[in-house]
Formats: structure tokens, sequence, C-alpha cells
């Protein structure tokens, strides 16, 4: 099998293959892809850096038409490269045509802000003095990308830092390396210069060192709460600028007035849909008492409905668990759970007859407390658990209380309780009415407490991090 290879100061770089299986099949081999060195990392760095100079003078109008051209070639090839993400990543084909979707929509947006980039003009309190804030770019940014989104997550961090005119050295999770190649190979033929985009796939505990070596000035992460903190004691012990975003235990509240229909199914798609695998997944259900019985009924006949199988089968609504660690992750913290004295409502098991795939079916536990594991440690699988509350202000309690904030939701038809969620919830997205995953392309996007670390993404907030502030003072003559 041929070896799908990294990219590196403009060339295609042999080296070792390694297979990429599918996780719905595990005799299906999609590929052979790279296993980069820190070498390789190195190198990469080095040709960023000598792109750097003209990259980052160039016309933003040459930018612009770059990243169009990415944007459409992802967008006309959309459905091939979702039939890609779905057969290596195991999430549904409707989902993966979504993702695939929002990466050509995000490269779109951001050809745009190449031609929007402006700055400041202030009067100086020194008379005949001018003062004038401008951005530019930070310089050769590392982008590290987790499995969970293939392409709209690298989407997301390459787009802004191309458009605001930094180089780029990328590595992608190991699982995905699919989705990343084939982004790679858009971008080259885009007409992208040798050396400001740069592609390493291979190990994160073997390039993770090398990835914050001398000539990066800023690095961008998506994954675990333990990596991320690795990352951020290394970086900043190097003075290199840092962005994190990471794990979440996101609560849904759903109040005895919510209307039911919604609450089932902002419920069903944010606890399970795209396997659980979401950082934004409603892992914690915090239900009031008195539509507690009638909500969980309603969601399990729901969770009884899906069907749990192969990825690319378009009959399928709920994919593989990505590889089989998760797997035995999310087996173990059902065993926590149950151990701990939560209910076994539904699922808690991996189907019959599928044994050639990662499946396990939704899982539903009712009758947990807050402070049980399952309500506090990330799970990223279908395993949801209900909370049983008394009243909204012990719903916003318990939805507050974890160390993490990415993103909370309420289901409640009263705007009194609403308003207060949206001002209250301590997170960093808030959603009334929706399921807590799934959100817009073009706004920003971040956490709060431990699942964030440093300037928003995406939208034309994701400046702040891909840019550094110049202030000028200018005296005519
Ligand atoms: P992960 O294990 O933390 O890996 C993320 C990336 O970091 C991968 O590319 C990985 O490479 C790399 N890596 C591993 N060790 C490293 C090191 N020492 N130095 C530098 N890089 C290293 O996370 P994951 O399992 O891929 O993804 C799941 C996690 O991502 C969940 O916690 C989820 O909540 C989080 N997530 C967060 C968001 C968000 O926006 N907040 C979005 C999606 C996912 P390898 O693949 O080679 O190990
Ligand atoms: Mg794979």
């Amino acid at each position: 099998m041929n070896v799908k290879q990294n990219f590196i100061g403009g060339e295609w770089v042999a080296g070792q293959g390694k297979p990429n299986l599918n996780p719905s099949d595990i005799n299906d081999v999609v590929g052979s892809y790279a296993n980069g060195t820190a070498r390789d990392v190195e190198t990469a760095i080095a040709a960023a850096r000598s792109a750097f100079p003209a990259w980052s003078m160039l016309d933003p109008q040459s930018r612009s038409e770059m990243l169009e051209r990415i944007a459409t070639e992802i967008l006309a090839r959309r459905e091939e490269l979702a039939d890609l993400l779905s057969r290596e990543e195991g999430k549904v084909v409707r989902e993966a045509l979504g993702e695939v979707t929002r990466a050509g929509n995000i490269f779109r947006f951001f050809a745009g802000e190449c031609l929007r980039q402006s700055g400041e003009l202030l009067a100086s309190v020194r008379p005949g003095v001018q003062v004038e804030i401008t951005r530019e770019p930070v310089g050769v940014v590392s982008i590290v990308t987790p499995w969970n989104f293939p392409i709209a997550i690298p989407a997301w961090k390459i787009a802004p830092a191309l458009a605001y005119g930094n180089c780029v050295v990328f590595k992608p999770a190991e699982l995905v390396p699919g989705c990343a190649w084939e982004l790679t190979d858009i971008i080259q033929r885009a007409g992208v210069p040798a050396g400001v985009f740069n592609l390493v796939i291979g190990k994160g505990s073997e390039l993770g060192d090398a990835l914050l070596g001398t000539g990066v000035d800023a690095i961008t992460f998506t994954g675990s709460v333990g990596v991320g903190n690795t990352i951020l004691r290394n970086a900043s012990a190097k003075g290199i600028k840092v962005q994190l975003e990471m794990g979440g235990k996101n609560g849904l509240v759903v109040l005895d007035d919510a209307d039911l229909d919604v609450a089932v199914a902002v419920a069903l798609d944010g606890s399970f849909f795209s396997t659980g695998q979401r950082c934004t997944a409603s892992s914690r259900l915090i239900v009031q008492n008195g539509i507690h019985d009638r909500f969980v009924e309603r969601l399990a006949e729901a969770m009884a409905r899906q069907v749990v199988g192969d990825a690319r089968d378009p009959q399928t609504t709920i994919g593989p668990v990505v590889d089989g660690k998760q797997l035995e992750i999310d087996l173990g913290y059902i065993d926590i759970a149950r151990q701990d004295g939560g209910r076994l409502f539904a699922g808690g098991a991996r189907p019959e007859a599928s044994r050639q795939g990662f499946y396990l079916a939704p899982t539903l536990f009712t009758e947990t407390t807050s402070q049980m594991r399952i309500n506090q440690e990330e799970v990223f699988g279908p395993v949801a658990s209900v909370i049983r509350v008394r009243d909204y202000e012990e719903a916003l309690e318990v939805c507050n209380g974890v160390d993490v904030g990415l993103c909370a939701g309420i289901c409640t038809t009263s705007l009194k309780y609403a308003a207060h969620f949206k001002r209250h919830a301590d997170v960093g997205m808030v959603m009334v009415n929706l399921p807590t995953a799934g959100v817009d392309y073009h706004v920003p996007f971040g956490g709060r407490k431990r699942s964030s670390f440093g300037p928003r993404e995406q939208g034309r907030y994701a400046a702040e991090f891909f840019t550094t502030v110049k202030t000028a003072y200018v005296r005519a003559g």
C-alpha cells in the first residue's frame, strides 16, 4: 500500500507508513499514513520560519484568493471527503457531510476576513502625535488537533492562521490522518507557497516537545485537559503563546415547564449523536422532579429507536466508538456508574453481532448524584446520566458544580429562568431549547474554567490569538 506522506517545505516527504483503520469494520484498512519523527517537525519549523517573511507581507487579495480556492474545492468534494471522514472516524454520513461543509464555510469566511483586517487611529495625549494600533501575524504556529472533528477543527485553526499571515506546522490526531492529508493536498494545490503550511502526521507523545521547538511562536491545541495542561506548562516556560480548547462535562437542565418533545429531542441529539464524542455533548441531564419520570421514559423510547451500526450505512443514526481504547474507557465508566449506585436505565452493553466494529448502545443512567464520578469526569462516549433536582436553583448549582465550563443548556418555556441561566451558567456557550452541541461557524467558540485557556477561537475573535498588536506613535515632520 502506498504511504500517504508528510508535507514539509513544499515537498511530500518519504517515511514509514502506519495503517489507518475503520472503526466500523476493523478489517477495512483506510490507508497507510506517515509516521513522522521529531526531526520532521524540526524541518517543518525551519521551513515555516524561512517562508514567514514573504508570506506575512503578502497582499491580502492573494491570501484571500488562496483561501477561497481551498473553500471551493472542499465544498465541491464534500461527499467524497465526508465518506473518508465517516470511514476513518465513524461519524455517520449525515454528520460527516455537515462537518465537511462547515470546514469549507470556515475557509470561505476567512477568505473574506483577509480583506477586512483593520486597525485604530487615536489622537495621542501629546500634541501633534498620532497613535496607530495595528495587528500583525504572530509568526510560526504549531497546530495540534483531536480525532473527533477530523476536518472542522483543523479548518478552524488553519484558516485563520493563514488568513492573518502566519506559517503553520500541523499535527493532526494519529487516529484520523486521512482528512488531514486530503486537506493538506487541497491547501498545497491552492497555491500556498512552499513552507507556509506543513503537515507532520505522527504520535503526539513523540512529537509534542518538538512542536514547541525553537522557531515556534505560538501553539493552538484542542484535546484533553491532561495533554493541554502539559502543553501549557511547557509552552509557558518557553514564552510561547498558547491557546487551549479542552474537555467538557456539559449539563442540560430540563425544567418542569419545558416542552417535553423539545427536551427529548435536544437531549437525544446532545447526548448521543456523534456517538457522544463531542466536547460539547450533554453528558449530564439535570432534570426537575415534576417532569423527570416522563422525560426519562420518553428519552429511553427515543434511544431504543436509534440504529447503531456502520457509519457509512445511511440507515445508521449512531456510529461506532472511535477505537478499542475509547471503548474500554466508555465501558469502564459504565461499570463505575453502576458501582457508585447509578441505575442503568437504557443501553449499557455492546450490541450483538457487532464484533468487527467498536459499537456501543447509547446508555442512560438515572438516580445519579452530582458528586459521582460519572458526573464529574468526561467519558467521551454515548453515555449520559440523569440527576434529579427539586427546583431551578438546585439545577443551576448542579450545572455549575464541575471544574470545566465549556457549554450548558436549558429547556424551559420560562423567559425568567432562561434569562437567569444565560447570565449565571459558568460556561463559555449557553443554549436555550437547543442541543448543547452544534454551533455556528462564524461566532466565537470556547469555554471557561479548565475547559479553555487563552483567547477564543472562530469568527472574528480568532484574530486575538493569531495576531499580535502593534502600537505606533507618529509625529508628522
Ligand atoms: P488528546 O488525547 O488530548 O489528543 C489531542 C491531540 O494532542 C492529538 O493530536 C494527540 O496526538 C496530541 N498529543 C498527545 N499527546 C501530546 C503531547 N504530549 N504533546 C503534544 N500533543 C500531544 O485528545 P483526543 O483523545 O484526541 O480528543 C478527545 C478530547 O478532546 C476530549 O477531552 C474532548 O473534550 C476534547 N475536545 C475538545 C474540544 C474543544 O473545542 N473544547 C473539541 C473537540 C475535542 P495523538 O493522536 O498522536 O495522541
Ligand atoms: Mg482511523
